[in-house]
């Protein structure tokens, strides 16, 4: 109501002057002018009715006249009114005066109708002058009565009505004396009467024109909601039978021979019971009459895409009678396709097709969630490809994703029915395998998926190889959660990267607390940098000619406050990994320079590099900033660079050796022999001297040793491309002269000393006159090397799990033999390399501790020693 209120409002209330009242002169709106049309309609509608009344009153008064022989004296009047009267009529009439405007036509009209009262007043009193006789008494009343009928007919047009009672009036009736008096009383009231007419006719009419304009908006935007909105309405009757449905979801609806209308709300909708707000059911607020708002529907015969979202209330009229239920509905269809394809994509890897991330967690959730009854196992693969960054990298992401689809492929035809496959996000996926929990089978299959995916594979007729790790983890025994499972089973990933790659690796305890002290080494390690725990100890190199002391290799330090010494084995992978390197690796590069400062000219520092470091396009600068900080000459300091940078080669590398040497350092490359195994580096990297990994000379000197063959090509090697050399390691005097023989120019080792303080260093240049003293062994044995692996050992046919303490080329020392009498002599089988069984005897057993001895020499180089057993060492 006040909506309306207020749009009337908005439309100026019509001025209503005497003319536009009268309907005379130009309409002033559309409304006004629509008005007269349908006056004048209606009129020209009862215009033949007093046509016929006029020709009558005409004959009778004819009639009369005749008798009275006085026929001349009627026939103009009755003439004139019957033409008067046709005059109004074609007047009035629209069709037959197109050209002239309707003021004009209703003006003519007025002035038509005024003369045919006239005519007729004349007529009457024409009648009236015959002599008495019943037919002129017939006659005046036909007459009078012509001119009631011609006031009546033109009713409608006021002010045409008022003028053929006026001129009837004021021309039939005496004019003078009381008679004139009561007529002109009583046409006075006539014209009052049409006056109020005539404004109630206007005033109807501006209210219909109101009422129009809002039922006619009101049509328009329902239409335009229907037609071209996701809404629409309905209707039903008080039986909940549909009365009105809009035509779109007729449309949709589609159930052709069976029209909606006339048929049950609830048979043509029902509820989506998935749908958790609506609690209740429709044909509970259609039979409660209760509104409801926002119900998920969806057709009950006709597609079953379709879904609607509908709202209504019930209707209730002035009486309060319940009518039915109103309401409207909107499309849902849209939305609901929009939500499964949202769901689509959020549980499937758009690139492969392959399950994702969370559908697999949500597989691995229901592969773990127990059964009634036993217990089902469930093996867990997590899976990491080596190499593919390097693919990526240098041929583009185009061939990358290929690549990813292909291996895709690969993993599924490999695993068949046996598991889920999924993809977690770049190069890594995952395979659940419900049911199975036998370790020899799940290792089978996971060397199958290696070999599969290592096959090569043409794309874009390239060949391109890649290779695989595999960590495994096996519910219940790794864990019955799928969080657990999954963080053993990236665990034992690690572990599997950490030994090379390319293998798989099964998920052991030691990898949880291996990763456990790793991340106490980490926060500790952040501690130690800015606590100032480091510190620089200085290795001598010696040349193997005069036995002088060129410099030293600064090697860092960490004194833990609670755990004393941290070997940088343990902690330089750690720092390298949560992204400390290149701050320790400032700070490591600031000191040495500082310190070599103070030491004789000749005196050169080593400084070891890591890759991470060297990749940095601003490492170049900083060792700038530190040598000019420092003061000390560039020929004074040597880089240690291990083979690895290579690994990650990339267009900067070129550019970094280039940039390093233009500085006029040194470069050294660093446990030559251990790493990467192309030699097609050499041949552009400008190194000034190859460091030979300690493991080809300790031992070298041992009877039977092949080593000192492979220092000597290493020595031709290095000589050829006009290189130093430094043998690393050396601890006992033998290898002295040995290495000397085999040609190496410097020796790195305990034989000369080991890594010292500053001021140690400082007084062996200085005082000390840089001459270096051989101390230690004179006789070489057989090499030993200390570790902390787990492994199983097979005694009598049963296995158990040990931990090899040490390790040579011809025993191992072990513990976990708890419980097991002196056994010496007997036969063993132990697992040197993972899944590989070797043949052994026992030496001795004492307090749960053995020696081993291998039945044939092991090559201690096979012995990968990967992160877990290092990072174990810390804890
Ligand atoms: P590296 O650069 O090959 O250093 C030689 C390692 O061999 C040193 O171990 C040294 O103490 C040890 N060594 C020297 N002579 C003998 C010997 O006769 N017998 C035996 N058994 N060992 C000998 P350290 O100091 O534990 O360092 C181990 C590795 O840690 C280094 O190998 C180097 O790769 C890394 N490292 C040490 N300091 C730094 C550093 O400041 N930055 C970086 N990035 N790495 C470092
Ligand atoms: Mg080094
Ligand atoms: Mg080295």
């Amino acid at each position: 109501m006040a909506r309306r209120a207020a749009a009337a409002e908005r439309l100026p209330r019509p001025r209503l002057p005497v003319f536009a009242v009268l309907g005379l002169g130009e309409a002033e709106a559309a409304w006004i002018e629509e008005a007269r049309a349908a006056q004048m309609r209606i009129a020209a509608a009862a215009l033949p009715f007093l046509l016929v009344a006029q020709l009558l009153a005409g004959a009778v008064a004819a009639g009369a006249a005749l008798a009275a022989g006085r026929l001349d004296a009627v026939l103009v009047p009755a003439g004139g009114a019957v033409a008067a009267g046709i005059a109004v009529w074609l007047f009035l009439l629209e069709r037959s005066w197109r050209g002239l405007k309707l003021s004009a036509r209703l003006s003519l009209a007025v002035v038509a109708a005024a003369c045919m009262g006239l005519a007729q007043a004349f007529l009457l009193r024409a009648c009236l002058a015959l002599p008495p006789a019943p037919i002129a008494g017939a006659a005046a009343c036909a007459a009078a009565a012509a001119l009631i009928v011609g006031a009546t007919a033109l009713l409608p047009i006021r002010i045409a009505s008022l003028a053929v009672a006026a001129t009837g009036a004021l021309v039939a009736a005496p004019m003078a004396g009381i008679a004139a008096t009561v007529e002109t009383l009583f046409l006075l009231l006539f014209a009052g009467l049409l006056w109020h007419l005539a404004r109630h006719d206007l005033t109807t009419a501006f209210q219909r024109m109101k009422a129009d304009r809002e039922s006619g908006r009101a049509r328009r935007l329902v239409r335009e909601h229907e037609n071209h909105g996701t809404g629409w309405f309905w209707e039903t009757d008080r039986t909940g039978r549909i009365t009105y449905l809009s035509e779109k979801v007729l449309k949709e609806l589609g159930a052709p021979g069976e029209p909606a209308i006339g048929r049950p709300l609830t048979e043509i909708f029902e509820m989506d019971s998935g749908a958790p707000e609506t609690e209740r059911s429709l044909s509970f607020h259609l039979s409660s009459r209760t509104s409801f708002s926002d119900y998920s529907v969806r057709s009950v015969d006709g597609k079953k895409d379709l879904w609607w979202s509908i709202s209504g209330r019930p209707m209730v009229d002035k009486f309060g009678q319940f009518r039915g239920f109103i309401g409207g509905g909107s499309d849902l269809s849209a939305k609901r396709r929009a939500e499964a394809e949202i769901t689509r994509l959020a549980l499937f890897d758009s690139l492969t097709g392959l399950a994702n991330r969370q559908r697999m967690r949500f597989a691995l959730d229901q592969a773990l969630a127990q059964p009634q009854g036993s217990y089902r196992p469930t093996a867990l693969f997590l899976l990491d490809l080596d190499r593919f960054k390097a693919v990526n990298d240098t041929l583009g992401h185009q061939t990358g994703d290929e690549l990813l689809k292909q291996v895709a492929q690969r993993l599924i035809r490999t695993i068949g029915d046996a598991g889920m496959v999924g993809r977690l996000g770049g190069d890594e996926f995952e395979i659940v395998l419900p049911g199975e929990n036998d370790r020899d089978a799940l290792a089978r299959l996971a060397k199958a998926v290696i070999a599969s995916l290592s096959q090569p594979y043409a794309i874009g007729g390239t060949s391109i190889s890649i290779g695989c790790s595999i960590g495994i983890a096996v519910a219940p025994d790794d864990g019955d959660e799928s969080q657990i499972l999954v963080r053993n089973a990236d665990l034992a990933l690690y572990a599997a990267k950490g030994d090379g790659r390319g293998v798989h690796r099964f998920y052991r305890e030691e990898m949880l607390v291996g990763a456990k002290s790793r991340k106490m080494l980490e926060d500790d390690l952040r501690k130690a940098l800015a606590d100032g725990q480091l510190h620089l100890a200085y290795q001598p190199v010696v040349s193997t000619i005069g036995a002088e002391v060129v410099g030293f290799e600064a090697l860092i330090r960490w004194t833990h406050p609670a755990r004393g010494p941290v070997s940088p084995v343990d902690f330089i992978p750690v720092a390298e990994e949560c992204g400390m390197i290149e701050a320790i690796g400032e700070w490591v590069l600031r000191t040495a320079c500082a310190e070599a400062v103070k030491w004789p000219d000749s005196i050169r520092v080593a400084v070891n590099v890591s890759a991470i470091q060297f990749v940095n396009p601003a490492f170049p600068r900083l060792v700038v900033s530190a040598l000019a900080a420092s003061g000390l000459p560039p020929h004074r300091l040597e880089l240690e660079i291990t083979e690895s940078v290579f690994l990650d080669e990339g267009a900067s590398s070129d550019e970094t050796f280039g940039r390093l040497k233009a500085i006029g350092i040194r470069l050294a490359l660093d446990d030559f022999g251990t790493g990467y195994s192309s030699l097609g580096y050499l041949r552009k990297a400008p190194f000034d001297k190859i460091k030979i990994d300690q493991s080809f000379v300790r031992g070298a000197a041992a009877p039977g040793s092949r080593n000192a063959a492979i220092i000597r090509a290493i020595v031709t090697l290095a000589e050829t491309l006009g290189m130093e050399t430094t043998a690393e390691g050396v601890e006992v005097q033998d290898e002295i002269a040995l290495i000397r023989e085999l040609g190496c120019s410097h020796i790195q080792g305990y034989v000369y000393g080991r890594p010292m303080k500053a001021e140690d260093a400082e007084r062996l240049v200085g005082d000390g006159g840089g001459k270096a003293q051989a101390s230690g062994y004179r006789v070489s044995r057989a090499p030993r090397t200390t570790m902390f692996r787990s492994a199983r050992l097979e005694l009598h046919g049963r296995r158990r799990h040990v931990r090899i303490r040490n390790i040579s080329s011809s025993g191992a020392m072990i513990d976990g033999l708890d419980g097991i009498a002196s056994e010496a002599g007997a036969e063993v089988m132990i697992e040197l390399i993972e899944e590989q069984m070797f043949r052994a005897s026992l030496r001795w057993v004492k307090d749960g501790k053995a020696g081993l001895q291998f039945a044939e020499p092991f090559d201690l180089s096979r012995l990968k020693m990967g992160p877990e057993p290092r990072a174990l060492r810390y804890g």
